[in-house]
């Protein structure tokens, strides 16, 4: 008699209570098919599904689990925390601990406001940035997700001339009519869109190594005409780090950047993911000057009520402290590259077209020989390929992210013999392709 499937089972009882059975919708496993696992608990670099199956954990929860599931200091801070109070609304001092850890490994700000959700910090730094600049158009580029505020809910309209269409029924066309949409990595369609609109532009948004379409890195060129067009025609440089933030870098891709791009900063920056360490919690800052329109000091308002919530800012602070140690980046980095380098091994011997690139605890591989540059390439993915991939490791205990557009994370717990097993998996798998 073969077990019943408890997956299943939670999946067709979900799906009666919560529309598609998820509460996000990647989750649901439209793009690659098959039963979602509902995970019922996970350690370190592993998770266990509701059929007791274990995998190897390489979503991390999308980023923030960089320690692993359940570090032991991280679960303390929570404990103690939970014992003093779940929320207050009133300050306490671990939002200014937080902030000031935050700033201290950030220099391009000042000042921090704590939020709840990425999709939170995007919407009112795009709305900090209309009201500092007093400018209403924006840029952001294909393939880039900065969460789900309606004026970014936008693909690329018909012409540069043009402005976006909603990517999103309950959209209206007058919600997305500032939002300019342009191709990532596209020099020429950049410099054409600051020619055409750059004094009406409040900022231009951008995942500087954007993780919503698999990795694709912005390239030097790129980033530094970005930092040079927004300066000339005075919108802000805003960098949706909410991913590659703590993630990349103790400093953020921001610091990848600056090492390659003399004085390089930009002018706001949008946190989330590993600062939450697991918990909800987000942040934006900017410069000073740029901060203090925000409410009560200015004219824009935002606010929350469980914003720097007491238990998410003691997870995210002991979090923040444990990567902040010396060396942590370097063996995280050493650990993704053992992952990529073996996979690219394993596919070349098996003849497998594969290109694979990462940056500290994150990375991205294609089917494809060469490492795409925008969204539109990363799209030609054969997805039937991509997919047997990705059901075949995960019935080898390896979990990778269920979309051929989602990037890959790598946590301080995986270990030597994790990552074995994961391109042993891959090898046998290539193989067969
Ligand atoms: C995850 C993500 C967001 C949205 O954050 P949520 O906490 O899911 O709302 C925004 N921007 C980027 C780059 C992200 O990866």
């Amino acid at each position: 008699m073969t077990q019943p499937d408890r997956n299943l089972e939670l999946f067709q009882r979900a799906s009666r209570v919560i529309p598609g059975g998820v509460n996000s919708p990647v989750r649901a496993f439209k793009a690659v098919g098959g039963t979602p696992r509902f995970i019922s608990r996970a350690q370190g670099a592993y998770m266990w599904d509701a059929n007791g199956q274990r995998y190897v954990d390489y979503i991390g929860s999308w980023g923030p689990m960089i320690l692993g599931h359940g570090h032991p200091e991280v679960v303390e801070a929570v404990q103690q925390a939970l014992h003093e109070g779940f929320s207050f609304g009133a300050p306490t001092e671990r939002e200014v601990a937080l902030a000031e850890e935050i700033l201290k490994l950030m220099p391009s700000m000042d000042m921090v406001r704590l939020v709840s959700s990425g999709t939170e910090a995007a919407m009112t730094a795009i709305r900090l940035a209309r009201g500092a600049t007093g400018r209403s158009k924006l840029i952001k580029f294909e393939g880039c997700y900065h969460g789900h505020a309606d004026a970014l809910l936008v693909k690329a309209g018909s012409g540069l001339a043009t402005f976006g269409n909603p990517t999103s029924a309950g959209v209206p066309p007058e919600v997305v009519q500032h939002t300019l949409v342009l191709e990532y990595n596209n020099v020429a369609q950049l410099e054409e869109a600051f020619a055409l609109h750059g004094k009406e532009l409040a900022c231009l948004m951008i995942e500087p190594i954007a993780g919503n379409m698999n990795f694709v890195r912005a390239s030097i060129p790129f980033m530094r005409r970005a930092r040079e067009l927004c300066t000339e025609h005075g919108a802000l440089l805003v960098l949706d780090e909410v991913m590659t933030g703590f993630r990349v870098a103790l400093g953020g891709a921001q610091s990848v950047y600056a090492r390659q791009i003399p004085g390089f900063a930009p002018d706001m920056t949008v946190m989330g993911k590993v600062i939450g360490g697991g918990m909800p919690l987000a942040a934006f800052g900017a410069k000073r000057a740029v901060m203090e329109h925000l409410a009560p000091l200015g004219t824009v308002y935002q606010a929350g009520t469980l914003s720097g919530n007491p238990v998410a800012t003691a997870c995210g602070l002991a979090t923040l402290r444990l990567i902040s140690r010396p060396g942590f980046y370097d063996a995280l980095a050493a650990k993704t590259q053992a992952l990529t380098h073996g996979l690219l091994a394993a596919a070349k011997s098996a003849g497998v077209p594969f290109s694979v690139d990462s940056e500290g605890g994150m990375f991205g591989f294609f089917l494809m020989p060469d490492l795409p540059q925008n969204y539109a390439t990363v799209m030609q993915t054969d997805s039937k390929r991509f997919n047997h991939l990705f059901h075949s490791m995960l019935d080898a205990g390896v979990y990778f992210a269920p979309a051929l557009y989602e990037a890959g994370f790598v946590s301080a717990a995986h270990t030597d013999a994790d990552i074995a097993h994961t391109v042993d998996a891959a090898k046998s798998i290539f193989a067969s392709m």
